[in-house]
């Protein structure tokens, strides 16, 4: 519907140019037309006056009135109505005048009533058209009127022959072209409507399909490209979040069926007190590890609506670091595996938000936990660097074999998914990591060596001197 109005509209467009252009080429063209016929005449009637005023004053000292009227008579100036003239002096008396403007009656002005130019108009005399000059002349000081007249019947006819030509020829023109344009609009628009008709059916369920392409190299080529191209990250969203979604139900499914289970089990028979406390640890290990995981996809979730967006004030990554350490020891005692740090005192501001930078360590710090063998040891540096503020994340634990590396940012990826599940990993500590970092519009790196350990490293723009006066960042 809006594509036909689409059309009507280029068509109406088109119609409103060439109905203008038409129309002031054929008023212009008349007009020139016209212009260039009167100059021709007027030209002419000058060339008359001019004949008239040599022969006067070559005659006029020599001949009295009577003679001068009977040359004229025989001499009438010739050209297109030659014979059409009149000659009076200052009073008003005829010096010459010829029989079709006497017989008409054709009035004259006086010398006195004519400028210094030649006055000129169209008359009509008896149904004939004229185009009359009349012109002051002066010879031997005394002053006439000299008026000369041709008929311009037939370039009133030509002009009006021209001007039919035009009112018919304009309409048809424009006609034909208008017709031309909407066929050349809807031609030119008929890859849109395929477009348009493909894109219609094309919802989630077939997210796949892609729009033809005309080989035209022009806007409707690189349109249909650009919506492809778009169909394809939708496409590739669209699979994230399913894939998001089926894997979240999935580790969902584990702790709640465990947690049923267990109670499942406990209230098929009485049981000792130690049996019922003994379950209700298991429901509570469980709940903690579900509430974990909510807690993640949440974060993600929420990470990728845009909800979760970060308020970046000046963040002292150092800080941050320190108290995940704390928060982590007691679990790395646990392994007695030694944690070491090297983390100066202050200048480590970056904007960003402390509760996330407190958690990204936490993430890395416990994974490094849980990864490293009993007895390990974890090193955890952070330093400025022309610029950015650089850390580390160090561990000597069971490291990552080279292809799992690109993976272990994603989404649920485990290498040793029975493993992870046992460490009450799901997959998701790392994407959460890489959340905050994109975050904080910074980088981070893995380098491992399965056997020898896993070092994560990450690098942050230091908050530029100019915003160094904020307050410094409050830790939660
Ligand atoms: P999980 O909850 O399973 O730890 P993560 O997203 O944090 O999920 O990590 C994804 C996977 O990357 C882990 O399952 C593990 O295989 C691997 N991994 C992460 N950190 C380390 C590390 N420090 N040492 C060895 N492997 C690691």
């Amino acid at each position: 519907m809006k594509l036909q109005s689409f059309r009507t509209r280029i068509a109406a467009w088109y119609f409103t140019i060439i109905a203008a252009s038409l129309s002031i080429f054929g008023v212009g063209s008349w007009f020139a037309n016209k212009a260039s016929l009167y100059h021709s005449i007027d030209d002419s009637l000058s060339d008359r006056i001019e004949g008239i005023k040599r022969f006067m004053s070559v005659q006029i000292s020599a001949l009295s009135i009577n003679e001068i009227r009977d040359e004229f008579r025989e001499h009438s100036v010739l050209g297109p109505g030659g014979d059409l003239f009149q000659v009076c002096d200052a009073t008003g008396a005829w010096l010459y005048r010829s029989q079709p403007l006497e017989n008409n009656q054709v009035p004259i002005r006086l010398p006195s009533q004519i400028g210094n130019g030649i006055v000129r108009e169209d008359i009509r005399v008896a149904e004939t058209p004229l185009r009359m000059a009349s012109q002051r002349i002066l010879i031997n000081g005394r002053a006439y009127t000299v008026q000369v007249a041709a008929p311009i019947g037939e370039i009133l006819e030509s002009l009006e022959r021209f001007r039919w030509t035009l009112v018919v020829f304009i309409p048809i023109v424009l006609l034909v072209s208008s017709a031309g344009g909407y066929m050349v609009s809807r031609r030119a628009l008929k890859p849109v409507d395929e477009i348009s008709a493909t894109a219609r059916s094309i919802s989630i369920h077939n997210l796949s399909e892609r729009l033809s392409v005309p080989e035209t190299g022009d806007e409707l080529q690189r349109l249909s490209e650009t919506l492809n191209g778009m169909l394809g990250r939708l496409n590739d969203s669209v699979r994230r979040m399913t894939q998001f979604t089926a894997d979240a139900s999935h580790e969902l499914r584990a702790p709640i069926a465990l947690i049923r289970t267990t109670a499942e089990l406990t209230l098929g028979r009485r049981r000792d007190p130690e049996e019922y406390e003994g379950a209700m640890r298991d429901v509570l290990v469980e709940s903690e590890r579900t509430t974990h995981l909510l807690d993640s996809l949440l974060t993600l979730a929420r990470g990728d609506l845009g909800m979760e967006a970060l308020d970046l004030i000046p963040v002292d990554v150092g800080a941050a670091a320190r108290e995940a350490i704390e928060e982590s020891r007691t679990f790395a005692a646990e392994k007695s595996i030694v944690i070491d740090s090297s983390i100066p005192d202050g200048d480590l501001e970056i904007d960003g938000d402390s509760h996330a930078m407190r958690r990204l360590f936490v993430i890395l710090i416990d994974n490094a936990v849980k990864y490293t063998y009993p007895s390990g040891k974890i090193r955890i540096t952070v330093g400025k660097n022309s610029g950015s503020i650089e850390a580390a994340v160090v561990d000597t634990g069971i490291g990552i074999a080279k292809e799992d590396q690109p993976h272990i940012f994603d989404r649920f990826w485990r290498a040793d998914k029975v493993r992870s599940r046992a460490a009450g990993g799901a997959g998701l500590g790392l994407s959460i990591a890489r959340w905050i970092v994109d975050q904080h519009h910074g980088t981070i790196t893995v380098e491992s060596e399965p056997g020898s350990g896993s070092a994560f490293r990450m690098s942050f723009p230091a908050t530029s001197p100019d915003s160094a006066t904020h307050p410094p960042a409050s830790v939660t």
